[in-house]
């Protein structure tokens, strides 16, 4: 069993071609998915699709890009939009991005407070978007861990040394998107080569970040295969050993996705 562990499905970009993507997915062996939500008034997009389809869940919550737009969303949104839809297995995603810095860092770090009051009150993972932004990322979860912890997996993992080893201390799990297959990508497997296998998931991050050979095309969650592949060899392990490795992992941190209801 193949899990994607970070999915946008709701984008413009399968809007035409998604229950053809699904069956691609299904036929690649990917058989959970999470389909993740970027903006609070796509919630019900992503809601809708993660109850179309066996197997995926569903976070809930603001990408940093946009924390200038979602000032007003309090954890209590997110709590209350959890509790009232099942698939609902995450917080997020949220973090800091400094490399695009497409929102004020004032207005990102309130955003992501709001996302940690959240994942407390649900003891549900945080999945954490953070880049170029170790210390900032760093200081506002040691914060949040302190007044009281909450499981979390650092996604599409491409930041510092230092920011992981901590966050492993929490307890958190980190994903690797398909950049660890990219020719250039040599920091991302210096640092991804630090992981313990046991907190190791995997992902595409579609429709974003296609892994080589299909670099440069629309990615979609079949292709998560070729990560797994290419982890599996850079790493040292049998396929078969790491899927069901990923898997324990995913499970022990999104309990919910045992069941593919
Ligand atoms: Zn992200």
């Amino acid at each position: 069993m193949l899990i994607d562990s970070h999915v946008n499905l709701h984008a413009a970009a399968f809007a035409l071609d998604l229950p053809e993507v699904m069956v691609r997915a299904k036929a690649a062996g990917v058989a959970r998915m999470i389909a993740i939500c970027d903006r609070w008034e796509n919630a019900p997009a992503v809601a809708a699709i993660a109850e179309a389809f066996p197997g995926v869940g569903m976070s809930v919550g603001a990408h940093p890009h946009y924390a200038k737009d979602h000032q007003a969303l309090r954890a209590e949104d997110l709590v209350a939009f959890a509790q009232n839809h099942p698939k609902v297995c995450a917080i997020g995603e949220t973090g800091l991005d400094l490399h695009y810095g497409y929102s004020p860092l004032e207005d990102q770090k309130t955003l992501l407070w709001e996302h940690i009051k959240a994942a407390r009150i649900l003891d549900m993972p945080l999945v954490i978007h953070t880049r170029e932004a170790d210390s900032e990322t760093r200081a506002l979860l040691r914060q949040g861990m302190q007044e009281g912890g909450f499981p979390m997996l650092l996604h599409c993992y491409t930041s510092g040394v230092g920011l992981m080893q901590e966050a492993l201390r929490w307890g958190a799990y980190v994903s690797l998107s398909g950049i660890v297959t990219f020719k250039n990508a040599h920091e991302v497997r210096e640092v991804g080569a630090q992981i313990p296998l046991d907190r190791l998931i995997l992902e595409t991050d579609c429709p974003y970040l296609a892994p080589i050979p299909h670099r440069g095309r629309r990615c979609e969650p079949a292709f998560v295969a070729d990560v797994y592949a290419f982890v599996a060899q850079w790493r040292g392990v049998s396929l078969d050993a790491l899927a069901e490795q990923v898997a324990a992992n995913v499970f022990r941190l999104f309990p919910m996705l045992r069941t593919p209801a």
